[in-house]
């Protein structure tokens, strides 16, 4: 990525906004290159659009490098608010051209707010559950649709953490962060080799709960109240492995009627997430 815009040192100093209508801008290239796996895992850095994305973020902390903004949004109170938070903690702001912004989110009507930041996933060790909470696992989760839904899913049914298994998608892609609709902010993510996952099982002394279609056990017959729980759900096409099948405490199944061989998975974590954290919501908001 580009270097870094100079510190805002001075309660009074503010950033220069740079204006670019040029496609040709090697920031704009910079950004625009952010679409490729590559590009992101060399620099650690990932874009999410919208303002109120932006807004989030900066509130739970995340580390912004570049606010880029329409020129249409200049001079609206929450862009200016954006970009003098974005310059106070070292990150550069430009003002672009439509035709930049389109080109920056490959959208025909792009949002008017685009945020860069740095990556951030939890180490494994740091993940300590306790009685009360719920993780997601998966297994090779592939569809960057499916792992965004995911984490928007785990993050509004109160989930400490999404667990990647194996080769995942990679959650910092834009399809799977516009899938979050800002989850992505909220929602720990760490990753994990099968290896280390059974490790960390066995030490945290969770109840792992692997879902199968082969499962014996009807999902909604499962204590979900003791240990910490676990949830793991399996790759799209491929289902659990048995190597993870057997380190499971209970191998659920959410029963089905007519022809559907089985449920897509975001929708399968959906109903585990929503049944095993039932007991634990309520319509109020209260946990
Ligand atoms: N062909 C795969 C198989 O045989 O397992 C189908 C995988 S399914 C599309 C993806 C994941 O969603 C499964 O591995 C499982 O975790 C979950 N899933 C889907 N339907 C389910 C059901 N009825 N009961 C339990 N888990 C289910």
């Amino acid at each position: 990525m580009s270097e870094r815009h100079e510190h805002d040192r001075g309660p009074h100093r503010v950033g220069q906004v740079k204006e670019v209508t040029s496609l040709a801008n090697p920031i704009v290239k910079d950004i625009k290159a952010l679409a490729q796996k590559k590009t992101r895992d060399e620099t650690k850095t990932f874009m999410a659009e919208g303002l109120k994305l932006v807004i989030d973020a900066l509130e739970l902390g995340w580390a912004i490098r570049t606010l880029v903004y329409a020129k249409a949004a200049k001079g609206k109170p929450q862009v200016e608010q954006v970009a003098a938070k974005t310059f106070a903690r070292g990150g550069l702001v430009l003002e672009v051209s439509e035709k930049v912004m389109s080109a920056i989110t490959r959208r025909d009507n792009p949002q008017m707010v685009v945020g860069v930041f740095e990556q951030r996933y939890t180490p494994l060790k740091d993940l300590r559950p306790d009685a009360g909470e719920t993780y997601v696992a998966l297994d090779r989760v592939r569809d960057p649709g499916n792992l965004g839904t995911i984490i928007r899913t785990a993050d509004a049914a109160g989930a400490s953490g999404v667990i990647l298994v194996g080769d995942t998608t990679d959650p910092f892609s834009l399809e799977t962060v516009r899938a979050t609709m800002g989850s992505v902010f909220a929602m720990p993510v760490t990753r994990a080799s099968v290896a280390d996952f059974l490790r960390w099982k066995k030490e945290a002394g969770v109840k792992l709960v692997a879902t199968h279609l082969a499962g014996a056990v009807d999902y909604r017959t499962i204590d979900y109240k003791g240990r910490p729980v676990v949830l793991l759900m399996g790759n799209e096409q491929a289902g659990i492995p048995d190597e993870l099948a057997h380190a499971a405490d209970a191998l659920a199944r959410i029963p089905q009627a007519g022809r559907a061989d089985s449920l897509n998975l975001a929708i399968a974590t959906g109903i585990m997430l929503f049944e095993a954290r039932r007991h634990l919501l309520s319509l109020d908001g209260s946990e």
